[in-house]
């Protein structure tokens, strides 16, 4: 069985993916590390983030790693750990200019494919419930408001210690938001037979229920 999740910065896809894997015993795909580790790698070694070119020969000569682990992934580029280097908003913003060019998205195709290929998953990503996986079993959009979203990545930082303001952390949300939603190629947009989630006033708990309800439905 394939769940895939998909929704916009913060609403709590990978909190939420993470945990239905860890409580369904299913394997664990975060596809949005993958376009942050060629974002990451392209801006250390100083590619031009629209060189849709330059950037197809850079993830044909990356070794990209990705180690599930329990209800978690490890994820190696070149040799290097990156797992929590990407989490920044700046490589989230780098992995949104990145996976707007078509040709980049196919490179990364495959890849993705194969973890489906391999036992039951829970995915999360754009495309996931349309292109990677359009068979998957259950396919959920998860939303909230930006200023919702907002508050819970500014509590996300301060536990990490870094501080940041809310208006800039609401702005670098609403700035991706567009940048995802108006792009021409996987827009941030709900599949068609996606199950939409509000998630503004409800807990990490109750959405988690939510879907298991669903995925029970779908079983
Ligand atoms: O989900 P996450 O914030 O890690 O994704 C970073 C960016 O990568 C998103 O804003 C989106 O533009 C892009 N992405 C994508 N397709 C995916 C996963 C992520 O285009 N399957």
């Amino acid at each position: 069985m394939i769940i895939a999740i998909d929704g916009p910065a913060g609403s709590g896809k990978s909190t939420v993916a993470k945990i239905i894997a860890q409580r369904l015993g299913f394997l664990y795909l975060d596809t949005g590390a993958i376009y942050r580790a060629v974002g990451y790698l392209a801006l250390k070694k100083g590619i031009d983030l629209e060189d849709e070119k330059a950037l197809v020969n850079l993830i044909r000569q990356m070794e990209l790693t990705i180690t599930p682990e329990k209800g978690h992934q490890k994820i190696a580029v070149n040799g290097e750990d990156i797992t929590e280097k990407i989490r920044t908003e700046e490589i989230g913003m780098a992995a949104s200019t990145v996976s707007k060019h078509p040709e980049v998205r196919k490179a990364l195709l495959e890849l993705q494919r194969d973890f489906g290929r391999r036992c039951n998953l829970v995915t999360e990503g754009r495309d996931t419930t349309t292109v990677v996986f359009p068979n998957a079993e259950v396919k959920i959009f998860l939303t909230a408001s930006p200023e919702v979203r907002a508050e819970r990545r500014l509590k996300e930082l301060k536990e990490k210690g870094i501080e940041k303001s809310y208006e800039e952390v609401l702005n670098a949300i609403i700035k991706r938001d567009r940048q995802d939603t108006e792009r021409a190629v996987a827009p941030l947009k709900p599949a068609e037979d996606a199950v939409i989630i509000d998630t503004s006033g409800m807990s990490i708990e109750e959405v988690v229920e939510e879907i298991l309800k669903i995925v029970e439905k779908a079983e």
